[in-house]
């Protein structure tokens, strides 16, 4: 699917309608360093696997896209969740 770099959207430190720039939130890597990973590695020493029962996967049909707007005026970002799910990655188009 293909949307538009520029569209109009409201902007919630300006308070009306003006023109964004729109560019696609890509996930990025995990850090090895978090909290939460630091103290799963810890809890599965000494275990040949995962002591924890692993979760059941839930099989969804596509991917949300979370898209970052641009104001044009104040040049702050917020984000705006593609609410429909794409089997195909979104493409931003001029
Ligand atoms: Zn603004």
């Amino acid at each position: 699917m293909k949307i538009p770099d520029k569209i109009t959207a409201n902007c919630p430190s300006c308070h009306k309608h003006v023109i964004h720039n729109v560019r696609i939130n890509r996930k990025g890597k995990e850090s090895t360093l978090s909290r939460g990973r630091r103290k799963y590695t810890e809890v599965k020493k000494g275990y040949g696997g995962s002591p924890r029962t692993p979760k059941k996967p839930v099989y969804k049909v596509g991917k949300r896209t979370v898209l970052i707007l641009e104001c044009s005026n104040c040049k702050k970002k917020h984000q705006r969740i593609f609410e429909a799910r794409t089997k195909k990655p979104i493409e931003v188009t001029s």
